[in-house]
């Protein structure tokens, strides 16, 4: 071992995923180059509304500008979540104590495995996954078990597959719907059999729903937690960096089960102490002022879709159109080229910035797939077909 690598933590040594390396790999090729166009992260173009940027300089300006008291969130804001999820989602809980507000679900994920998880517990992760959910629960010392998203089943989940996963290890089942990477949304039915799993396995659920806003062709977003049974054994978290177009505010909540929100605040409160006073204001105004700039961003980026997917066929890419988030996962498999190899080859010879899918699958399976976020305006998309066009003529 050498001097360098030698006070580092196993737990953390262990997170260096090989994998999330690709994406490094592909974006030396676009360093210092001008004119690119990044499909590659999930970042919203869209400026944060207005009206949520001035609730969060009133913030400031009115002084609240400290640690904010309740740890668990402002009182305001936990009843306006509230209020939210049982119009929105039909999940029904009390404000005082069965809602945390998280800076982002990145935070919400790390908080709800270090409650959870105990040394070699197994969580089921659908594969391909966001790179911080196995990162997450490899944190926590646990074990990643992987069910396959597949192109077959529209990238929705495989209750017959997950039950197939279960061992008297299993904790959880950690799931993303709208999905990221795919952009697949699980079906009612889909999340009726998990549901039913969990309950006969006694085992937990963990929800991402951050791009709950972000669905298409009249699509549904249901949340598991809303089905008979399953509010006190899921965490569902909800984030505003999509679909507020908020990365940076740094602001999302989750809830759970009274006992589970009161281990997590210590968790939370040892990694954070608390959200963002300035953020939690601003995210109060996103939840109870007027949701039409929500539905523009979504109508755009329903647009932006079709062009994507439309433009990435005619090119020989096979994707059908995804339902939710913002991002299309293309079979690549046409071209006879690695996804690592193709990605580097877009973002050298054609200035488009995308995944390779091995960013987002633990074994070779995303070989076949290349993700791109729709994360641009239409004349960049539109550009961005102009552009690979020239470059798989080629291949
Ligand atoms: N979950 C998923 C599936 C994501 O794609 C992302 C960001 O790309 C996050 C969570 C991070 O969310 P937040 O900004 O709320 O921390």
């Amino acid at each position: 071992m050498n001097q360098v690598t030698r006070g580092i933590s196993e737990r953390v040594s262990k997170m260096r995923s090989p994998k999330f390396g690709v994406i490094s790999e592909v974006r030396k090729y676009i360093e210092g180059v001008a004119d690119v166009i990044n499909l590659g992260y999930g970042e919203p173009d869209f400026e944060t509304p207005s009206h949520i940027k001035e609730a969060g300089k009133r913030a400031i300006d009115e002084g609240h500008t400290h640690y904010i008291l309740p740890v668990e969130g402002l009182t305001s804001l936990r009843e306006a979540i509230a209020e939210k999820l049982s119009r929105e989602n039909s999940i029904d809980v009390d404000p005082h104590g069965e809602v945390l507000v998280i800076s982002g679900v990145q935070e919400g994920i790390n908080v709800t495995l270090q409650t959870l998880i105990n040394l070699g517990d197994e969580v089921i992760l659908p594969d391909p996954y966001y790179y911080a959910d196995p990162l997450g629960v490899v944190l926590a010392g646990g074990v990643p078990v992987y069910t396959r998203l597949e192109e077959g089943r529209d990238f929705r989940i495989n209750p017959e597959d997950v039950k197939a996963k279960i061992t008297d290890k299993t904790k959880a089942i950690f799931f993303i719907s709208p999905n990221c990477p795919t952009g697949s949304v699980f079906k009612k039915e889909d999340l009726e059999e998990i549901a039913q799993i969990a309950v006969d396995q006694n085992i937990y659920i963990i929800t991402d729903e951050i791009y709950e806003k972000l669905v298409y062709d009249g699509e549904k977003h249901v949340s598991i937690a809303s089905l008979p049974g399953m509010k006190d054994r899921t965490i569902s978290m909800f984030g505003l960096s999509k679909a507020y177009a908020m990365t940076g505010w740094r602001v999302g909540y989750l809830t759970a089960n009274r006992e589970l929100v009161k281990n997590m605040l210590e968790v939370h409160s040892q990694l954070v102490l608390c959200t963002s006073s300035i953020a939690q204001y601003a995210a109060l105004a996103a939840l109870t002022l007027p949701q039409d700039s929500v539905e523009e961003m979504r109508r755009e980026y329903e647009k932006r879709r079709d062009i994507i997917v439309g433009g990435l066929n005619q090119l020989g890419f096979k994707v059908k159109s995804p339902r939710g988030s913002f991002y299309a996962y293309a079979n690549i498999s046409g071209f006879g080229i690695s996804s690592v190899e193709l990605a580097k080859r877009l973002a050298r010879d054609a200035r488009v910035l995308c995944y390779p899918g091995t960013a987002f699958t633990f074994d070779e399976s995303g070989e076949k797939y290349i993700r791109f976020a729709y994360t641009k305006s239409t004349d960049e998309l539109r550009t961005a077909i102009e552009r690979m066009k020239e470059l798989v003529k080629t291949l």
